[in-house]
C-alpha cells in the first residue's frame, strides 16, 4: 500500500479522497493555490503545499508544480479526483515516468475515451450500443447536411473533444444546420483548442442512465448498477439517483453484463463510469468518464462499497476486494447538488458562509469543504456541496430528503436549496417521471 497520497484537487473531492486515504493509513498531501489557504482540504491533510496563484492553469493544472510538490514531500501516489487533471493522459503518463502511481486507468485508455469519436467506435467494437450518428468527424458543412439529412432532423453537433456540454449544438432543421455546425466548432476551439466535430441524431425524450464500472487492470471486472442523471440543465447534472425510477432488474443485469463484460475485454483498472441515454426501452453509450464522478456516493449509498477507497486499493495492486456475486443492491439513494449560484438565474455567488448548519440524522450524508465563516472564491466551480440521502424506498429517501433539505441552513450566498425545495415537491419528480429536458422546460415555465 502507499505510504503518502498527493490529492490534485480542490474542495469537496479532495476532502472525500482524504477521508480515504485516512482509514487506510496513508498520509496525505494536499495542493492549494493561494486562494484555498484557508480551505478544508489543506487544514485537514497531513501536509499541504501551496502550488500557485488562483488561476487554475497556475495551479491546479500545472504539471510541473504537482510534480515539483510530490517531489518535495515524497508522495508515492496522486489522486486526480475529478474535473482538473482527471482525465488528462499526459499527466498520468508523466507521473508513471517518474514512479509515482496515477491513481486511475492507464493513460492509453484515458486517450481513448477522451476522444468522443474513438471511444465510440471502441464501445461499438465491444458489443456496447451507440447513438446512431456520423461515421467519425464531419470537416464540412455540405458533408453535416448529408449526414443529417439521411439520419433525419433534429441532430446534435458534438465536439471530439467534448465535456462539461460544451461544444454541443441542436439543429432542429435543414436551416438551422449550417449556424449550429460553426457554432459548435468555433465553441469547441474555443473550450478544447480542437474543432473537430461529429454528428448524432438528437434524442428528444431520453433519459441518463450511466452505469458505474470497476477493473482490476487484469482482467476482472464488475458493475455497480446505474445511476440516473436526467435531471439536467445545460447539460450538467443537478440531481441524481440509484437505481433508475425507469429501469427493473433484468435492465440493469442486460447492461451492466454487457459493460461489466467490455471492460473485461480492454482490462480496464480503476473506477469508470460508462454513460447511456435510455429511450424507449434501448441504451444508447454517449462517453465514459475514466476518473470518479461527482455523483458516485449515490453508489456508495446503495452498495456499501466505499469507491475511493477502492480506487486506492486497487492502483497499489491489491486487486478488486468484492467480485460481481458481492454486490447487493440496498435501498435508493438521491444526491442533490448544492452550487453557490442563485437558484434561478444561475449566476455565480461566490463569498463569505456567514452560518452554516449542515442536515444529520439516519441516512444523511453531507460531503462539502465548506464551514462557517468559509470564503467561497470565484476562480472555480461553483460546487459548494453534496447532499446524499439514503432510504430504503424511493418513498423514504424522497420523504428524508425534504426532511434534510428543510434543516440545511446556508447564510451569506445563495445558493440551489431553494430550487431543490421546490423539485421534490413535483409531481413528475415525486413519479420519477423526468428525461433528460425535463428540468430546462420546468425552469423556462417557472
Ligand atoms: P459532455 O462530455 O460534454 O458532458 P456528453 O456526451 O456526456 O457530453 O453529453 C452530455 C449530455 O448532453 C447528456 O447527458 C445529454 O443530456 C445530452 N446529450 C448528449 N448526446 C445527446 C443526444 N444524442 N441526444 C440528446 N441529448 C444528448
Amino acid at each position: 500500500m502507499f505510504d503518502k497520497v498527493l490529492i490534485a484537487n480542490r474542495g469537496e473531492i479532495a476532502l472525500r479522497i482524504q477521508r480515504a486515504c485516512k482509514e487506510l493509513g496513508i498520509a496525505t498531501v494536499a495542493v492549494h493555490s493561494t486562494a484555498d489557504a484557508d480551505a478544508m482540504h489543506v487544514r485537514l491533510a497531513d501536509e499541504s503545499v501551496c502550488i500557485g496563484p488562483p488561476t487554475s492553469s497556475d495551479s491546479y493544472l500545472n504539471i510541473p508544480r504537482l510534480l515539483a510538490a510530490c517531489e518535495i514531500t515524497g508522495a508515492d501516489a496522486v489522486h486526480p479526483g475529478y474535473g482538473f487533471l482527471s482525465e488528462n493522459a499526459r499527466f498520468a503518463e508523466i507521473l508513471e515516468e517518474h514512479n509515482i502511481t496515477f491513481i486511475g486507468p492507464t493513460s492509453e485508455h484515458i486517450r481513448i475515451m477522451g476522444d468522443k469519436i474513438e471511444a465510440k467506435e471502441t464501445a461499438k467494437r465491444l458489443g456496447i450500443p451507440v447513438v446512431p450518428g456520423s461515421d467519425g468527424a464531419v470537416k464540412t458543412e455540405t458533408e453535416a447536411m448529408k449526414v443529417a439529412k439521411s439520419m433525419g432532423f433534429p441532430v446534435l453537433i458534438k465536439a471530439t473533444a467534448g465535456g462539461g456540454g460544451r461544444g454541443m449544438k441542436v439543429a432542429t432543421s435543414a436551416e438551422d444546420l449550417p449556424m449550429a455546425f460553426s457554432t459548435a466548432r468555433s465553441e469547441a476551439k474555443a473550450a478544447f483548442g480542437n474543432d473537430s466535430v461529429y454528428i448524432e441524431k438528437y434524442l428528444t425524450k431520453p433519459r441518463h442512465i450511466e452505469i458505474q464500472v470497476f477493473g482490476d487492470g487484469q482482467g476482472n471486472a464488475v458493475h455497480l448498477g446505474e445511476r440516473d442523471c436526467s435531471l439536467q440543465r445545460r447539460h450538467q447534472k443537478v440531481f441524481e439517483e440509484a437505481p433508475s425510477p425507469a429501469i427493473n432488474a433484468a435492465a440493469r443485469a442486460r447492461i451492466g453484463e454487457t459493460v461489466a463484460t467490455a471492460m473485461q475485454t480492454i482490462k480496464y483498472r480503476g473506477a469508470g463510469t460508462v454513460e447511456f441515454l435510455y429511450e424507449d426501452g434501448e441504451f444508447y453509450f454517449i462517453e465514459m468518464n475514466t476518473r470518479i464522478q461527482v455523483e458516485h456516493p449515490v453508489t456508495e449509498a446503495i452498495t456499501g462499497i466505499d469507491l475511493v477507497l477502492e480506487q486506492i486499493r486497487v492502483a497499489s495492486g491489491a486487486g478488486l476486494s468484492f467480485r460481481q456475486e458481492d454486490i447487493q443492491f440496498s435501498g435508493h439513494a438521491i444526491e442533490c447538488r448544492i452550487n453557490a449560484e442563485n437558484p434561478r438565474t444561475f449566476r455565480p455567488s461566490p463569498g463569505q458562509i456567514t452560518y452554516w448548519h449542515p442536515p444529520g440524522g439516519l441516512g444523511i450524508r453531507v460531503d462539502s469543504g465548506a464551514y462557517q465563516g468559509y470564503r467561497i472564491p470565484p476562480y472555480y466551480d461553483s460546487l459548494i456541496g453534496k447532499l446524499i440521502v439514503h432510504g430504503k424506498t424511493r418513498n423514504e429517501c424522497m420523504m428524508r430528503l425534504k426532511r434534510a433539505l428543510s434543516e440545511f441552513v446556508i447564510d451569506g450566498i445563495e445558493t440551489t436549496i431553494p430550487l431543490f425545495h421546490e423539485l421534490v415537491r413535483h409531481p413528475d419528480v415525486v413519479n420519477g417521471m423526468y428525461d433528460i429536458h425535463w428540468l430546462e422546460k420546468y425552469l423556462g415555465k417557472s
